[in-house]
């Protein structure tokens, strides 16, 4: 498909073994333009035979590929690094056109995305092993690691660059081939990334794409396939639990990126500028759409109000509108269910007793817009606090001591991120370790960096993805033991 600002035409089938083709139903499914609801592009809806196609196709590319000089699997990746960004814009416009996100989001998508494969080259060449001598003499191990297989990678809408790039970089690194089952929402980008990685010498096979509206059946094919060795997956907590349940059937690899529900925490002692800059970054990064977005603020009381009111102002100034439109700092959220979401969470915090700083309620007319909105005095309980929001809403309370902040903090049955200012930095280190979760940002308001283990604790996840730990996650451990 040809689309406005984006030079080359845009795939728009299904991936099957460095082979565009239509579905075997000839089906397609539309994808549409957040901001007016319009119809964008109208992808090929993979099926389960498709899916079945796709896994022959990186069951045959993996002896063939598992066996490739590391250097050279390195050497496919930087080439992408490189060539994504030469096309950083084209990306960033793709990305913002069907996901809705404002370009400046984009841009820092694209770069966050093609830095994966940037780290995963360099990891490439790095997979180490092991020589050791028997306690007992007599016997040598040798430690080896081997790529798991085939994989099956399974993505969100909300980055769909870096979503996948951040799988397919360890994988195409370890050796493993992939089938990418792309969320329905931001197929093109995925579509576009095979393109890419083609392009970039990535053999047939290797990476195969398969969009597809039928999510549960397909993806639930591909999970049943005795072939299939891994499903890395990145989403909802609900879904993950479903697919690690297929995953006990045949003992997969799981790697799960799930929901998040991220505390923020602003100690009295904070530079409250620094604080609200971070606050910022943390909630309003790709339009509050993260799940390491900031989802509750909690505040020391002293500073509470003060706080409030700058980051009202700093989110009531933010310029809503297309993604793509010069200015604009924050595009429409991705779907009609989002947005419903979103306003059914404020609603009914407001019910339960907030107060209104900014925003509040969904505007009129077309595409899938909320306000950046601002609600103090949320009472404990309120859904603002115990869903995972997706959207442009901080729900600010407040607290006296670290422990009852921590107690706060900490009562979710979520660990992916949580964030914490304060001006002595052993307090901060004391929260940073008593906090229940994967990751702390400390006086940042940002975590996510390829050359870090990204990843969340209790129900947000298994795994780790990036740093030295994410090709882990794509290999197996094997050793060999002889007699000397
Ligand atoms: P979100 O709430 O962010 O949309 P989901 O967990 O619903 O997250 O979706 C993440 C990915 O999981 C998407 O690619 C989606 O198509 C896929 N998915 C959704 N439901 C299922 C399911 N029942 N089985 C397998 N995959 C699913």
């Amino acid at each position: 498909v040809r689309l406005t600002g984006i030079e080359s035409p845009v795939p728009t089938g299904l991936f099957i073994g460095g082979q565009w083709r239509a579905a075997s139903s000839g089906a397609t499914f539309d994808v549409l333009d957040p901001a007016d609801g319009s119809l964008l592009a109208q992808v090929a809806d993979g099926t389960t035979d498709d899916v079945t196609a796709a896994v022959d196709a990186a069951s045959a590319a993996l002896p063939g590929f598992a066996a490739t000089p590391p250097r050279q699997r390195s050497e496919m990746l930087r080439r992408a690094f490189q060539i994504l960004t030469d096309r950083a814009e084209e990306f960033a416009r793709l990305m913002s056109l069907e996901n809705g996100k404002a370009l400046p989001d984009a841009k820092a998508e694209l770069t966050y995305a093609a830095e994966f494969f940037r780290w995963f080259a360099e990891e490439a060449v790095r997979i180490d092993g092991d020589y050791r001598v028997a306690p007992a003499g007599g016997t040598r191990t040798v430690v080896t690691h081997q790529p798991v297989g085939v994989c099956l990678l399974v993505t969100p809408w909300n980055f769909p660059a870096a979503m996948l790039t951040r799988k397919l970089g360890p994988a195409i690194a370890a050796g493993c081939t992939s089938v990418v089952k792309p969320a329905e929402d931001t197929p093109l980008t995925a579509l576009l990334l095979a393109q890419v990685l083609a392009e970039a010498g990535v053999p047939d096979g290797v990476v195969n794409v398969v969009p597809t509206m039928d999510a549960e059946e397909v993806v639930a094919t591909a999970m049943a396939d005795p072939r299939l060795r891994k499903i890395s997956f990145t989403g909802s907590t609900e879904v993950g639990k479903i697919l690690l349940k297929q995953a006990a059937d045949q003992v997969l690899v799981s790697s799960m990126e799930l929901g998040g529900n991220a505390p923020f925490v602003v100690c009295d002692d904070a530079d409250l500028d620094a604080a609200v800059d971070g606050a910022m970054l943390a909630k309003m990064r790709n339009g509050g759409e993260a799940c390491t977005a900031a989802n509750r603020f909690y505040v020391q009381a002293p500073v509470a109000e003060a706080f409030a009111g700058k980051l009202a102002e700093r989110m009531a100034a933010m310029t809503s509108g297309r993604g793509t439109d010069e200015g604009v700092t924050l595009g429409p959220l991705v779907n009609e269910e989002t947005v419903a979401k979103v306003d059914r969470i404020v609603t009914g915090t407001v019910d339960a007793g907030a107060r209104v700083l900014t925003g509040g309620t969904r505007p009129q007319g077309p595409g899938f817009f909320y306000p950046p909105t601002v609600l103090v005095d949320v009472p404990e309980g309120a859904p603002a606090l115990t869903e995972e929001t997706f959207g442009p809403v901080a729900p600010i309370t407040t607290f006296d001591t670290d422990e009852q902040a921590l107690a706060l903090a900490n009562a979710t049955p979520f660990g992916l991120v949580a964030y914490v200012y304060t001006g002595d930095l052993a307090r901060g280190l004391r929260l940073a370790e008593a906090l229940e979760s994967g990751m702390v940002g400390l006086n940042r308001g940002v975590v996510s960096d390829p050359a870090a283990p990204f990843g969340g604790v209790k129900q947000s996840g298994l795994g780790r993805e990036g740093g030295h730990e994410g090709i882990g996650e794509y290999l197996t451990t094997k050793y060999v033991s002889f007699p000397l």
